[in-house]
């Protein structure tokens, strides 16, 4: 691979346009892809070129990016009749940036491997935050000796950069962490709707939880939207509830008791049953403020 390879970006949402656009800043040139028409117009302007399709936009570059919602979206982009499978070419690497079922993530990288491609599952951790200042964590699964050919593009969106293990290990990985925000968002808000319960002012709580062994990004970023009542995403309820399903169904199939998991599962589950789905995932303190009949501001 050239050492400034061309670079393809599929899905352009919360995530994924400023990621493109991190990347397009680095000096790849870029070529991009979305179904929804405004942000692909945003990145042409920034200067990348865009394509009709996934496989056409596989045709013209080097490193094929992905970042979309869930496990069906990533298998249309990558299977469809127009998807990146039908353009792609021996030797290309995919490298697939969503959060998405391991079991899919094995099934699309032996379906790349079966056409001489590799496939890399690469889920991030860092939020939109995370993906504006090029600081994401990135949880690679897959073929080490291509995570270093296409690690510089990686690197114009991420800080950290980790080679967990055989295809399908980066999205074990990304479980793990959506089982640790999920349950820390659920403590954080039932300890801030105790205080709310009991009297006492939560943002004085938060205050002094910050500055003690309770301190979390968790409590200090959504601890904050919870008292700003700021729920605008972020990241969408409905991601949650797909990431926790994943976490669910990979502890089913390897026998791991997710208790905690599940039970915040169920509590995503009640705002999307609200028609929240599109609400920032903090959002969850409401079901609790529900539950107490008192809100936290
Ligand atoms: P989003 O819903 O904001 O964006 C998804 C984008 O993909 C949209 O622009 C949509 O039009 C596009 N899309 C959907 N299907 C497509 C297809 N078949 N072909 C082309 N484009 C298609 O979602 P997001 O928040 O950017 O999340 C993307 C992924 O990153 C998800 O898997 C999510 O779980 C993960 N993630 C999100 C965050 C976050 O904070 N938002 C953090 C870490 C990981």
């Amino acid at each position: 691979m050239s050492p400034q390879p061309t670079v393809g970006f599929i899905g352009l949402g919360i995530m994924g346009r400023p990621m493109a656009l991190n990347v397009l800043a680095a000096g790849f040139p870029l070529t991009v892809y979305d179904l929804v028409a405004t942000p692909v117009a945003e990145l042409v302007a920034a200067g990348a070129a865009s394509a009709p399709s996934p496989a056409a936009l596989a045709a013209a570059v080097d490193v094929v990016l992905l970042c979309l919602p869930d496990s069906p979206d990533v298998t249309a982009a990558m299977t469809g009749p127009d998807g990146v499978l039908a353009g792609t070419r021996p030797g290309q690497i995919i490298v697939d940036m969503s959060s998405i079922s391991p079991v899919t993530a094995r099934t699309l990288a032996d379906a790349a491997s079966a056409q001489g491609a590799t496939l890399l599952d690469a889920p991030v951790s860092g939020g939109q935050v995370g993906a504006a200042q090029a600081t994401l964590s990135i949880m690679v699964g897959g073929d080490p000796a291509a995570l270093e050919q296409v690690r510089p593009v990686l690197a114009a969106m991420g800080k950290t950069i980790l080679h967990i293990g055989a295809s399908g290990a980066g999205q074990v990985a990304k479980a793990c962490n959506q089982v640790v925000i999920a349950v820390t968002i659920e403590a954080v808000a039932e300890a801030l709707v105790l205080a709310a319960k009991a009297g006492v002012d939560p943002a004085k709580v938060r205050a002094a939880l910050l500055g003690g062994y309770a301190y979390s990004r968790v409590l200090e970023g959504h601890g904050e939207r919870f008292l700003a009542r700021d729920f605008t995403p972020g990241f969408r309820t409905r991601l949650q509830y797909k990431d926790l399903n994943v976490a669910l169904e990979t502890g089913r199939v390897y026998g791991a008791p997710l208790p905690a998991t599940a039970l915040v599962q169920q509590l995503y589950g009640a705002l999307m049953a609200r028609g929240q789905a599109d609400i920032d995932h903090s959002a969850l303190v409401t079901v609790l403020e529900e539950l107490a009949g008192a809100t936290v501001a």
